[in-house]
């Protein structure tokens, strides 16, 4: 397998270099992205004779097939007299358009858009407002198949609405002519890596100044006042590219964009590259306290994708082109590694206090240990590889399906493993040591892949700290025990133990938000929505084995109409000797009773002291610098 996927990348390369020389150009206008309509012009360098142009397919970062290709629209295809130039889509490969180059052309002109419409997830989703856009060029650009996309080269232009402003890593040629933009020529893999962020009401913020390179905080919102962040958050933001630089020490590009969009209008999500990230995430999440805070981990998730992700990335993602299929089997590494050292980042650089990283750490270990029993047949393992399928998972039945889990517990495992290395040293090394060779090979760089695989994680982890590390990893990865294996040795090293209480932790409230839905998967096994409607059961748990299923209704607790202070109540009631708590619940308009024998009160995961271990997991959180 791996010897005929070098031999490809071998052939591509070859090929490639014949048309490498002449750049495309291509012209992207967004005057009309307000209407969800993006318009582009693309010149291509063509020899006469048959040709394939291919649409992108693998989105890097998207971990799967995402390229939006229902949304691709108005393909026109003409010789510079004007003649139309018929294509013909491939019968199988649904992102292959077939033409016959006439005689004599050198150059074709293709006119494309993309209808900017919601609907599908992650940059295919919805990215414009009346005042904003965002640009991912994957989503306006044909090229030649079978090149590398870092051979291809790529001249880009863009307008933009009269009076916006906008934010991206690409360079300029010059000066900017009024709202049209003319850059640099780039490979088309660092134009697909370079988004655009561009609104009416934006905002650049400097951070960290005295840091080369340079980091700019890119802000678009809905309104004016969204992006009036106070100069506290902007501070934790500064920190961020501080502590980044002491926990990699290096740097994979020449200057970082953080291009945020600050919308309810758009897909919320980001999007790793290389000089930048595309972070959409609601409209007043700078300027509201709560929803600062339950975004919090998505930059410094994103920054740090720019070491581990682009810089660092696994040899089956590390594909030439956007058509070749990827390989997720390394997740757990490229997400998993990311959403810990994120997390991390986000406390050392005073994002989140040390309580709410432990608190929202308490919530996924107690999701991932205890209602989870889809580890039982599907491991961590096959959460990674099979990853292009499970983005699109979740809702009913989840727990027994599971999703992209390499996230969480991915966060889990690496947790396990800086405090494994913490303790085999005495608190000598870290996996901050780890963090520093792996992702800084090479000290600081341009933008560059560098790939890697299990074994070369493994060799890492050796040069740290000797250890069994190929069967500590293993073993976790292929577990179908019920419970997370993770967890024995973080209740063992962290200094904290996972404990159940009566009252929702901070993380757990933010998530139960104020609208009355209960979070009961710890206790009776289910989750419901203020209107009743169950959301998940958890398979094995009270409700479960009494009967309750997802999209259920409860119409009654104890012979009264529901209501989620009533099932609160009903829950306490019950404790001990109190009586089996009663429902009557509504399927698909069928009605029937169900007795829930619970008697152990309402259930929310917190970690709580132990204080015969060092504070090992307190000691983590402790910036870097001064
Ligand atoms: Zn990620």
């Amino acid at each position: 397998m791996r010897f005929s996927r070098f031999l490809l990348l071998a052939l591509l390369v070859t090929t490639a270099s014949a048309s490498a020389q002449t750049p495309i150009t291509l012209s992207v206008d967004l005057t009309d992205a307000p209407r969800k309509l993006l318009r582009a012009t693309e010149t291509i360098p063509v020899t006469p004779g048959p040709m394939t142009l291919v649409y992108p397919e693998w989105i890097p970062g998207e971990h799967g097939p995402t390229g939006p290709i229902l949304n691709s629209t108005g393909i026109i295809i003409t010789t510079p007299k004007g003649d139309r130039v018929k294509w013909e889509r491939d019968l199988v490969d649904m992102f292959s358009y077939h033409i016959t180059v006439p005689a004599g052309v050198t150059s074709l002109n293709i006119k494309l858009d993309f209808l900017g419409t919601a609907g599908a997830q992650f940059s295919a989703g919805g990215s414009t407002s009346a005042n904003l856009a965002l640009l991912s060029w994957n989503t306006l650009i044909l090229y030649p198949a079978g090149t590398n996309a870092a051979d291809v080269k790529v001249t880009p232009t863009l307008k933009i609405p009269a009076g916006w402003k906008y934010g991206t890593a690409l360079d300029l040629t010059g000066k900017p002519g009024p709202d049209t933009m003319a850059f640099k020529t780039v490979s088309l893999e660092q134009l697909v890596d370079s988004p655009v962020l561009t609104g009416r009401w934006f905002r650049e913020i400097h951070l960290a100044p005295d840091i080369t390179p340079q980091h700019f905080l890119d802000l678009a919102g809905d309104g004016p006042e969204d992006i009036e962040l106070s100069q506290e958050h902007i501070d934790e933001f500064s920190r961020l590219v501080r502590e980044t630089g002491a926990l990699y020490m290096s740097r994979h590009y020449n200057s970082y964009h953080f291009l945020v969009t600050l919308s309810d209008q758009v897909a919320h999500f980001g999007l790793e590259h290389h000089q930048s990230s595309d972070d959409r995430v609601e409209e007043k999440t700078f300027v509201d306290d709560s929803m600062f805070t339950s975004n919090g981990l998505l930059l410094p998730h994103e920054f740090t994708h720019s070491w581990n992700g682009k810089y660092r990335r696994p040899a089956g993602l590390a594909t030439p082109n956007y058509q070749e299929p990827m390989k997720g089997d390394l997740l757990w590494v490229y997400e998993g590694l990311t959403e810990y050292l994120g997390d991390v980042l986000a406390s050392r650089c005073g994002i989140w206090s040390p309580e709410v990283y432990r608190d929202r750490l308490a919530t996924i270990a107690a999701y991932l240990n205890d209602a989870r029993p889809g580890r039982t047949w599907r491991d961590l393992q096959d959460t990674a590889s099979a990853a292009q399928l499970l983005y699109s998972a979740g809702g009913p039945y989840d727990n027994w399906r599971r999703n992209v889990d390499y996230y969480d517990e991915g966060e889990l495992l690496w947790l396990e493993v800086d405090l494994t290395i913490r303790q085999k040293t005495n608190g000598a090394k870290s996996l901050n040591d780890f963090a520093a060779a792996f992702e800084g090979l090479g000290g600081n760089t341009q933008p560059k892949v560098v790939p890697y695989t299990f074994e070369d994680i493994v060799a890492g982890l050796n040069a740290v700290v000797p250890n069994d590390w190929a069967s500590f990893l293993r073993k976790r990865l292929d577990s179908n025990e019920l419970h997370a294996p993770e967890m024995p040795g973080i209740d063992a090293l962290s200094g904290y133990k996972l404990t159940y209480t009566d009252k929702p932790n901070y993380w757990s409230a933010l998530e139960e938000g104020d609208r009355g839905s209960i979070n009961a998967r710890w206790s009776l096994g289910f989750s419901v929505g203020s209107s009743g409607s169950i959301g998940d059961v958890i398979i094995g748990g009270v409700a479960d084995k009494a009967g309750l299923a997802p999209e259920f209704k409860i119409i009654a607790v104890n012979g009264r109409a529901f209501s989620p202070a009533l099932l609160r109540a009903a829950i306490k009631d019950a404790v001990g000797k109190g009586p089996d708590i009663e429902l009557i619940v509504e399927n698909t308009g069928y009605f029937k009773t169900i007795k829930l024998n619970y008697h152990d009160g309402e259930k929310y995961p917190q970690f709580v002291r132990v204080d015969s271990v060092p504070t090992r997991m307190d000691d983590i959180l402790k910036p870097m610098t001064k």
